[in-house]
């Protein structure tokens, strides 16, 4: 019986990235994210403020009332169609601070697949979150 819960807990747990590798995600999302900020901004017709990385254990991404925007450094080890889906979804707030049927228009117009992309970040999402601090 002992065994069979200490098994479990083994499996329940998941191998966090080193910090090393931590840095390094930050250091090629400060390049990349910024990139696909600049690419996506005019199509959804908007101007970010400041950009900024972090390394967050619940979200994707975030928007400030002043237009400054966040995203999680995580978004790397994400595919690149699903990490833009969470760029474009922060800039539509730009437009619209809510998740109304407005804002939602506004993401498919931009990225008409964007319910595919979110697919795979909620069903993948949870696992990669977990190698945050
Ligand atoms: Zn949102």
């Amino acid at each position: 019986m002992d065994f069979w819960i200490f098994g479990r807990r083994r499996i329940k747990r998941t191998p966090r990235k080193q910090t090393a590798e931590i840095d390094e995600l930050m250091k090629q999302a400060k390049k990349v994210i910024p990139e696909r900020v600049a690419f996506f901004a005019p199509l959804v017709g908007v101007v970010p403020g400041r950009i900024a990385i972090r390394c967050q254990k619940t979200r994707w991404g975030s928007c400030s009332a002043k237009g400054n925007l966040n995203f999680n450094c995580l978004l790397m080890l994400a595919p690149p169609e699903v990490m833009d889906s969470v760029v474009v979804h922060e800039l539509c707030h730009l437009k619209q601070m809510n998740h109304s049927k407005k804002f939602y228009d506004e993401v498919l117009r931009v990225m008409p697949d964007y319910r595919t992309r979110q697919k795979w970040l909620k069903e993948h999402g949870a696992e990669l979150l977990k190698h945050a601090y």
